[in-house]
């Protein structure tokens, strides 16, 4: 029934939720090293350690949000920020001829880290589909 999938759904939040803190939050809280390329008081960005591209970085709001399905309606200016942010790093990183924007979300999706984070790809020419 929908309410035995609200129940199921609320249980695998509350499992994300006890993974908290991720190694996303240690980097937020500067428990440990990253190479941060820019923080405001929303986000941090720094760049992902397994690079898929000659550009490659992470956007990670500092709140723990676990992924895209755990998201409320209270967090769209921060969604929008990060976004913006997103654009803008892509032009410093001068990311001139384009990029791609991630976000991997549970298991379809082949999310790792359970603290929601846009990745930014570049440098190179994507492809589609996605594998
Ligand atoms: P996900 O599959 O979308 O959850 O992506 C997690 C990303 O985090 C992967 O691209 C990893 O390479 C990256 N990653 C994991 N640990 C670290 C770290 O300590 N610093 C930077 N990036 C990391």
């Amino acid at each position: 029934s929908s309410c035995q999938d609200d129940e199921v759904s609320k249980a695998q939040t509350a499992q994300k939720l006890n993974q908290q803190p991720t190694i996303f939050s240690k980097i937020v809280d500067k428990k440990i090293p990253a190479d941060i390329i820019f923080e405001d008081n929303q986000c941090v960005v720094f760049r992902d350690v397994n690079p898929q591209g000659p550009v490659h970085f992470l956007v990670v709001p500092r709140k723990p949000i676990p992924g895209l399905s755990d998201v409320q309606d209270g967090d769209e200016l921060l969604l929008g920020h990060l976004l913006i942010v997103a654009k803008k790093m892509a032009e410093k990183e001068k990311l001139l001829d384009g990029y791609r924007l991630v976000i991997n979300n549970g298991r379809h999706g082949a999310q790792s880290v359970h603290h929601l984070h846009i990745h930014v790809i570049g440098g190179r020419q994507m492809n589609w589909p996605p594998g």
